[in-house]
């Protein structure tokens, strides 16, 4: 610590509270030009706090006395997931350094949140040393050598001004810790901070939304002696110098920020993972040493590992390597390719069919080349994602309708007459809910309008229509202008297609970037599918029996009262509460049956769901027991 006389710095100080009540503060030490603009700033960050509007706003500005340079505390992260990790972590470290009844320490956040400054606590006898109560006390006066420098406020900054606070008060005389609870309601962030450890950050310890927290500083020392720590912590200007990125390597506020967001998403149930599952895909799957019913798989007919694809998969390769090597119009044509193109017209009864990479792809590729600036895209609202991209992505502008409302989209249609063109675009089976498109009257209502109509049939190749070749088949009507569909499902393999006119196609040939500019699957793929789909002509029953599975499931589900209906294979359950829909999910996972729980974004917020996915080798033993299961659950 070096003292240090200053002569043009200030102290500003900023105190927000409504009703009486604390709602944020902060404060800078600026040069004396700058305290106009670093003095509105904190009272702008005052107005816009998520704890809401305050009804008083103190800013104070004042000259320090002699100021202190500390180096900041060293810094480390300690990612958590859920709350009851961030509190055992904040444990375990207390601990660590030899802190004692730390439960009992904890139990005092009830009592912090509505305090103006932190609670002074005797870490050993849990006695408040605090002389008001509800005030608290606050450490002020301090700022980060790094902001000083730049002369006013940086943005707000969390991760920076709890360093510098935790600095100053870990060199306070008779502090010996801190635990910090973030007490705004948008981050669910802590630390506990001493000498010892240093600053450990630790990424979830509260729920989101959750208004609670605040900071307890732990004191050790004779009672004489906490008029110094106090005014220490209130009076004495520190700046503190190097404080640390936030992470090695890491560093800086766009990781900051990313790093926070990614808490939230955990901590409101919404964190995504990726399960390994050690075994092909299939009906079942055994996961550590434990027989699975999958119920996630998308390969409805049990295609991807039959015998006759995975050795045309294999044969391909061996023949004509494991990657194509360029683009389609460069050097990534192969004989599978166009062997697999002409098979999927035939099979859907159009004149011609292009690959792409993925169904993704396909979308984004068709969509973005049929309608482009000055054009229309009308998008039904449960629309796939790759949709909703490949409408963004086209720039042409995107009308959303009702769900399968056809006089909606009508009325939409009839009040778009101005744009030049306009394409209708519809999921065929929509993947979240398992109903389907009522084709015909969107049909009728495209031509009528003489607007493009596409139908997206990832999960209707396969299992609609008497031979699975679609919602055409399934109505026994004509076709849209643009029939898409993925590889990926039914047919077991992997890419993405399109099937339709001669025109449509050498359009997309010329036109779609996502086709021209990106590297044609490899061959097996190709052959894989193209096996997949003659097996599917030759064994047609695949497809009956996907869907008998699925009304099976439906009538047992029925029979122990849960409502559940489909048009295809997939069954959604309705849960709601996207932690909820987990927890279930969880269970059902110790039960024995692989079923996802599929949140937003994926579906609305409070639309969870588990989204049970049936596959024609699924055994009624199955879906018994799985009905069962969700049975259970409630
Ligand atoms: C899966 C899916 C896609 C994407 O297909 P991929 O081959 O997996 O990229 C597109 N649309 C719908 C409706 C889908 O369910």
């Amino acid at each position: 610590m070096e003292p240090e006389k200053q002569e043009k710095l200030y102290c500003v100080k900023m105190r927000a509270s409504r009703d009486g009540e604390h709602v944020s503060g902060a404060e800078r030490i600026v040069p004396a030009a700058a305290v106009p603009t670093v003095a509105a700033q904190l009272a702008a960050r005052a107005l816009g706090h998520s704890k809401g509007t305050p009804d008083f706003i103190n800013v104070k500005v004042e000259r320090p006395g002699e100021i202190v340079r500390l180096k900041a505390l060293p810094v480390a992260t300690h990612v958590t997931h859920t709350p009851a990790e961030g509190y055992a972590c904040a444990a375990e470290l207390l601990r660590g350094v030899g802190f004692t009844r730390i439960d009992e320490i904890m139990a005092l956040f009830r009592e912090t949140y509505n305090m103006r400054g932190a609670m002074l606590l005797d870490a050993d006898t849990l006695e408040r040393l605090e002389p008001d109560r509800a005030r608290g006390v606050r450490a002020t006066c301090m700022d980060d050598a790094d902001s000083l420098a730049k002369g006013t406020a940086a943005g707000k900054n969390h991760y920076a001004e709890a360093i510098v606070l935790a600095t100053k008060v870990q060199h306070t005389p008779g502090i010996v810790g801190e635990i910090c609870v973030s007490d705004d309601p948008d981050y669910v962030t802590g630390y506990v901070a001493t000498r010892e450890i240093g600053y450990r950050r630790i990424t979830v310890i509260k729920e989101k939304g959750d208004p609670s927290g605040g900071r307890i500083f732990l004191y050790r020392g004779p009672r004489e002696q906490v008029p110094e720590t106090i005014r220490f912590l209130e009076r004495q200007a520190v700046i503190v110098e190097d404080v640390p990125p936030l992470e090695d390597g890491k560093s800086g506020m766009r990781w900051d920020l990313l790093a926070d967001e990614l808490s939230s998403i955990e901590a409101s149930g919404l964190g995504r993972r990726c399960r390994t599952l050690d075994a092909p895909t299939g009906p079942t799957a055994v996961v550590d040493g434990k027989r699975l019913v999958v119920f996630s798989s998308n390969d409805y007919l049990d295609l991807a590992r039959d015998p006759r694809v995975t050795a045309a998969a294999a044969d391909a390769a061996r023949r004509w390597g494991a990657g194509s090597g360029g683009a389609r119009l460069t050097t990534g044509t192969q004989p599978p390719h166009v062997t697999l193109e002409a098979h999927l017209a035939r099979f859907k009864g159009t004149e011609a069919a292009l690959t792409y990479a993925t169904g993704y792809m396909a979308n984004v590729g068709i969509i973005s080349a049929l309608v482009g600036k000055g054009d229309a895209v009308f998008s039904d609202e449960l629309n796939h994602a790759s949709i909703i991209d490949g409408c963004r992505l086209s720039g042409a502008t995107t009308v959303v309708y009702r769900h399968n409302d056809m006089a909606d989209l009508d009325r939409k249609l009839g009040g778009a007459r101005a744009y030049r063109r306009r394409l209708v675009v519809s999921d065929a089976v929509f993947s979240m809910d398992g109903d389907i498109l009522d084709l015909p009257r969107f049909l009728e209502t495209c031509r009528r309008h003489d607007a493009f109509s596409m139908i997206d049939e990832a999960h209707a190749t396969g299992v609609l229509g008497a031979t699975g070749r679609g919602l055409c088949e399934h109505f026994g009507c004509g076709h849209p202008d643009v029939l898409m569909g993925t590889l990926s499902k039914a047919l077991g393999s992997e890419g993405g297609y399109v099937c339709g006119s001669r025109l449509l196609i050498d359009w997309l040939r010329n036109r779609s970037r996502a086709f021209i500019f990106s590297t044609a699957p490899g061959a097996s793929a190709m052959a894989a599918a193209d096996a997949a789909l003659s097996v599917l002509e030759a064994e047609p029953e695949r497809v009956g029996r996907v869907r008998e599975n699925a009304a099976f499931l439906v009538a047992e589900l029925a029979r122990l009262g849960i409502k559940a209906s489909t048009q295809s294979a997939i069954v959604p359950i309705l849960v709601g509460d996207e932690r909820r829909a987990m927890s279930l999910s969880d269970r059902l996972l110790g039960d024995g049956f692989l079923i996802p729980a599929i949140r937003y974004p994926t579906v609305a917020r409070g639309a969870s769901r588990l989204r049970v996915a049936v596959m024609s080798a699924h055994t009624q033993d199955d879906l018994s027991r799985v009905a069962t299961a969700l049975a259970g659950c409630r």
